[in-house]
């Protein structure tokens, strides 16, 4: 039986995850998946994985009801494209946000990439409500929309 790394006589019920080391109960605190120790850079990976948001690899589309599979880049950037109704589903927002072509008004279509970050970086400065379509697949035609009751 392995004991404690703080904690010499007690035995160990578990191993920090970022550390590796063993820790008694006490010394450990429990994350979503895994436990992490007591010591600064371990509470900080503990903060970390309990602020991600748990992203499934089947969603269902809020908007059509179609299931969908992630891939590993849409988890990466918390955004998924339904091909079926062409809504954004965005898991940067809790709950997660739809962004649907009805609901916006299209201000851009290009495949320019010099003009989409022009436009992202005004849209930013103006706290709009925006959706980029088609970013991340090579190829298609972007398109900007923002959304139609900003004033
Ligand atoms: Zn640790
Ligand atoms: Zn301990
Ligand atoms: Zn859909």
């Amino acid at each position: 039986m392995k004991s404690c790394t703080n904690h010499p006589g007690k035995t160990a019920y578990s191993i920090c995850n970022n550390c590796k080391e063993d820790f008694c109960e006490d010394c450990l605190d429990e994350g979503k998946d895994f436990y992490y120790c007591k010591k600064e850079e371990c509470q900080q990976k503990l903060k970390e994985e309990l602020s991600s948001v748990y992203i499934p690899k089947y969603v269902v589309c809020h908007n059509c009801g179609s299931e969908l599979e992630l891939s590993e880049e849409e988890k990466e950037i918390r955004k998924v494209h339904c091909p079926e109704c062409e809504s954004l589903i965005d898991f940067n927002f809790t709950p997660p946000k739809i962004l649907n072509k009805e609901n916006y008004t299209e201000i851009l279509s290009t495949l320019n990439q010099g003009d989409i970050a022009l436009i992202k970086s005004i849209l930013d400065d103006g706290n709009i409500d925006y959706f980029i379509l088609g970013e991340n697949f090579f190829g298609c035609e972007t398109i900007i929309g923002t959304g139609k009751n900003f004033s």
